[in-house]
């Protein structure tokens, strides 16, 4: 964690901001954006900010690839996609620019061996996201999504992989829960190291401050998982977008904590640390 040297009370996360999978994925279309027309039929990454300066610099996204033209280059993002999507886009020919993060893809394929031995693949985590809907697509057999103890159900021989982003305190309790209902079961504890040292420190910096802020997108899964283990530890924590939410929010206290998502660019925490000084700076005016 680093202390801010000139404005004592504001305390940012060293991790804060893009993680290695996320840089991984932008320097990866920034490089090909520069020599071949690129494609998306989705969001790089779950930031809005971020996706539109992928825009900026040459990006396409379009909603489907009917859109893309045969032999362009179309990018699979951080997240990763099912691998009929994969072969969809082998079969119009496209050049495949697979940013797919190297954690993900360790889980698409235990999920591809273990239901090939006749696992059931039980995913802790939201069936909802990106990541686990293109986790499903890599499953040939039976699979169950668990995000709280409700979800539980009996199982005969379970494959129990993590989301990267989840709650890590919470996935390890489901993980318990599911093995005492498994005759037999293997875990793979796929939970990302970015998210687990990311997690730690905003805790540690929450216990420790008056106000917290939590900057990332509202649809980024790891930026929503900070934003609640934060407020569970600072009263005062507040998810905000960028600089420009930093009026809707009530700073109390001498001490302020800073984190940010994965896909939460350093221009943006900047911006938002900027406007905090300035912000101060206008109050000791008074
Ligand atoms: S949060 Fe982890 S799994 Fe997700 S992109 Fe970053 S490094 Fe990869």
């Amino acid at each position: 964690m680093e202390q801010d040297k000139s404005q004592k009370e504001i305390v940012i996360a060293k991790s804060a901001g893009f993680c290695y999978g996320v840089k991984r994925a932008i320097n990866k279309v920034e490089e090909k954006v520069k020599i071949a027309p690129t494609y998306t039929t989705a969001p790089i990454v779950h930031n809005d900010k971020t996706n539109q300066e992928l825009k900026r610099k040459g990006l396409y996204f379009v909603d489907s690839i009917e859109e893309v033209p045969k032999g362009a280059s179309i990018v699979v993002r951080a997240h990763g996609i099912p691998k009929n999507m994969i072969k969809e886009y082998i079969n119009k020919g496209l050049n495949i620019v697979d940013a797919t993060c190297p954690n993900v893809k360790k889980i698409h394929n235990i999920v591809e061996e273990y239901s090939q031995k006749g696992y059931e693949i039980v995913i802790i985590g939201d069936k909802e996201h990106a990541e686990v809907k293109g986790i499903i697509g890599w499953i040939e057999g039976k699979y169950d999504i668990v995000s709280s103890t409700n979800d539980i159900k009996k199982y005969e021989k379970a494959c129990i992989v993590t989301q990267t982003t989840v709650n890590v305190e919470l996935a390890k309790n489901l993980i318990e829960e599911v093995k005492n209902n498994a005759m037999e079961s293997v875990v793979f504890n796929t939970a990302c190291m970015a998210t687990y040292e990311r997690q730690n420190e905003a805790v540690k910096i929450a216990k420790s401050v008056d106000t917290f802020i939590v900057i990332g997108d509202e649809k980024s899964a790891n930026s929503c998982r900070l934003y609640e283990i934060t407020k569970e530890r600072c009263n005062n924590t507040y998810f905000i977008k960028d600089e420009n939410d930093l009026k809707n929010i009530n700073i109390v206290g001498e001490k302020i904590g800073i984190t940010a998502g994965a896909s939460t660019s350093k221009s943006t925490i900047d911006a938002v640390v900027l406007e905090l000084r300035g912000k101060q700076e206008a109050m000791k005016s008074l």
